[in-house]
């Protein structure tokens, strides 16, 4: 089989392989993607929450906290010069309890060190004059928090790519490959399957990214961190939102709390809840309602039986296991793993819609 050489090639057309491959396309490469599925976009990029990230949950200092604000920013931006659907339409983190009080000074200490300076913090009459549906002892406003049509936003980066030279290749799956001196050779599943050649080859498999990076000899095993599936169920709420703008619990271990979120068409939902999984699965399972009700009912006691439906779920692409500390995004150059010309994204989860454009230009300064 002849082997096609190539200059970058980017796997995955999620939010942040389309990101990446218009960063890198806008600095004169000639990109590839390669994706194993038939469209963009059907991985965790069209699973989440949709949310606009203001930067406030990650440690300061780290790539999730920088990328986070610095994508938030270049993210507003983007949507209102390419006209893709977003609202600035804030949102408050409540405590529900005395004891949560102190969790938000502390997020309020943390959002300034991330750069975040605008948060307000509210006693519960004002939340309430906010949000009259929200039961709290105490809030924080976050202005600068959003929500975007993910899809929308795809299909601009991907249409930004294209008309820049990138080609995305569909049904076209990575499926092994080897780093040598003459670039990184991969072996590309499919109908038609070929073997390619790039100087330059960014792993943005998502879920998949650990294990794309095992099969491809030549990149040290002790680099790649192992992947842990942690799902995140959505429920869906009948009727009109009583919220105008997202509503947070205060944030728990692998995930920020049954939250509401509403999309640009007004449509409430809440979640996502936190489901260590084995293996990829995104059917909803009725029987967490219960819990649903519960855990809505600490912030909004007036929520009808009968409300919620099932909806959908994603899943957060953990490098750590169940009970072990949350990890930052691993984001691997050459420095990292010793391989001239390849970047290793790990651990992409939530920002990363919010920080996609931020990592893209990240990336394309690491293979500069
Ligand atoms: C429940 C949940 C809620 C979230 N909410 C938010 C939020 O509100 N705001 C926010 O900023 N972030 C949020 N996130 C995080 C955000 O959705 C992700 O960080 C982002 O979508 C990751 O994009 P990606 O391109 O890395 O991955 P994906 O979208 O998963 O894309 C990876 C792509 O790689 C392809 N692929 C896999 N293996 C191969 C292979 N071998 N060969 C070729 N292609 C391959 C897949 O088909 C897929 O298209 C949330 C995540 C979850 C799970």
């Amino acid at each position: 089989m002849s082997v096609e050489t190539l200059d970058a090639v980017v796997i995955g057309a999620g939010v942040v392989g389309l990101a990446v491959a218009r960063a890198l396309a806008y600095a004169g490469r000639e990109v590839v993607v390669l994706e194993a599925a038939g469209a963009i976009g059907t991985g965790t990029s069209s699973r989440n929450s949709e949310v606009i990230h203001a930067g406030i949950y990650y440690p300061p200092g780290s790539l999730k906290a920088r990328l986070c604000v610095a994508g938030k920013h270049a993210l507003y931006r983007y949507c209102a010069e390419r006209g893709v659907p977003f609202a600035n339409c804030g949102k408050l983190i409540v405590a529900t309890s005395p004891e949560q009080l102190p969790d938000l000074e502390r997020l309020r200490a943390q959002a300034e060190a991330n750069g975040v300076r605008d948060l307000a913090r509210l006693a519960s009459a004002e939340a309430a004059s906010l949000e009259p549906a929200v039961r709290c002892v105490g809030a924080l406003h976050s202005p600068s928090t959003g929500i975007v049509d993910s899809h929308a936003l795809m299909l601009a980066l991907a249409a930004d790519a294209e008309s820049a030279g990138a080609a995305i290749v569909f049904m076209s799956p990575v499926e092994g490959g080897a780093a040598g001196p003459q670039g990184i050779e991969l072996a590309v599943g499919g109908a038609e399957p070929v073997r390619v050649r790039a100087r330059s080859v960014v792993n943005s498999a998502g879920l998949d990214a650990p294990r794309v990076a095992r099969s491809i000899t030549g990149i040290p095993p002790e680099t790649i961190p192992p992947a842990y599936f942690c799902k995140g169920n959505y429920y869906t709420l009948a009727g009109r939102s009583p919220f105008s703008r997202l509503v947070y619990p205060v944030p728990e271990s692998a995930g920020l709390g049954v939250h509401v979120t509403i999309d640009l068409a007004g449509q409430a939902r809440f979640g996502p809840d936190v489901e260590w999984v084995d293996a990829i699965d995104y059917d909803v399972d009725p029987r967490r309602a219960d819990a649903f009700y519960a855990a809505i009912r600490r912030y909004w006691p007036d929520l009808p039986d009968g409300a919620l439906a099932p909806g959908y779920a994603g899943i957060r692409p953990k490098i750590h296991a169940p009970g072990e500390p949350a990890r930052d995004f691993l984001v691997q150059g050459p420095r990292e793993h010793g391989v001239p010309g390849l970047v290793n994204l790990f651990g992409i989860e939530s920002p990363g819609l919010t920080a996609s454009l931020a990592i893209g230009e990240h990336v394309a300064r690491l293979l500069a």
